[in-house]
């Protein structure tokens, strides 16, 4: 698993490799949407890359320690939480984004996809959803469908505010050589995508609580949502979060 010192060790190397993100981020597009319901489209954690990720941690290392405790609760809340509340977001704060500057790859690509890609796109993400129903239902937990978050098809409210020509096969040679600048850390980049499914909020809380009690303390919280409605477990664990642990030492 991944420790602390590991990811304060990480940031600290992967400062240079930050730059490079920013300048990949800039053959991209600015967007302008015109849905009137901003951050709807916030409703998860997106994809991420280690490094994508690491600049997360540096972001929430450098905020002021009352911001970062409760930005650490909000992601624990969500890991243990999603897939049976549609909490959004972390970051999403009344319909703005608050870590727009370091929003991953995929929050800028999101509606510059082709409509097919975005689909397709869509539609595996759902494909992983019910596994993740299937996987619930084997330890005894059944899911109400309707409680079970979902996302919209495809948006076509993503509009450029540039003369960049964005098509799939630029999208995805950006996000290709973003995902390359992970091999600078290969060992972590493996262990986050194997250990952790590429999922910063299971990342957070780990570190915060333990990855044992995380994940058990997952399965109390969903069988107790899911049977009766309360959550006297979520409460109990977020007031076992350690937040000093995601802290930056300097
Ligand atoms: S990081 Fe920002 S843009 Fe991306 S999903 Fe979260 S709130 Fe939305």
């Amino acid at each position: 698993m991944i420790s602390n010192s590991e990811i304060l060790e990480a940031v600290q190397k992967a400062r240079p490799v930050f730059e490079k993100i920013q300048s990949l981020y800039q053959r991209l597009p600015e967007t302008t949407c015109d849905c009137g319901e901003p951050g709807t489209c916030c409703a998860f954690l997106p994809e991420m890359t280690l490094m994508e990720a690491l600049q997360w941690f540096q972001v929430m290392q450098q905020m002021p320690d009352a911001e970062r405790v409760a930005l650490i609760g909000k992601f624990v809340e969500f890991y243990l939480t999603n897939p049976i509340r549609r909490t959004g977001c972390p970051f999403l704060s009344e319909g703005h984004c608050g870590i727009y500057e370091f929003r991953t790859f995929a929050c800028r690509a999101y509606g510059l996809w082709s409509k097919t890609m975005g689909q397709a796109r869509t539609n595996q993400s759902r494909e992983e959803k019910m596994r993740l129903v299937k996987m619930w239902q084997r330890y005894g937990i059944e899911m109400v469908p309707e409680a079970i978050v979902n996302e919209m098809d495809y948006c076509n409210h993503v509009g450029s505010k540039s003369d960049i020509k964005i098509s799939d096969k630029r999208l995805m040679a950006v996000l290709q050589e973003i995902y390359l600048l992970d091999k600078e850390m290969a060992d972590l980049q493996t262990k986050f995508e194997n250990e952790y499914y590429s999922d910063f909020s299971f990342l957070v809380a780990s570190l915060a609580l333990s990855t044992k009690k995380a994940v058990l303390g997952k399965f109390a919280v969903i069988k107790e949502l899911s049977r009766s409605g309360t959550d006297q477990r979520l409460k109990n664990l977020l007031s076992q979060i350690k937040p000093d642990r995601l802290a930056s030492t300097n």
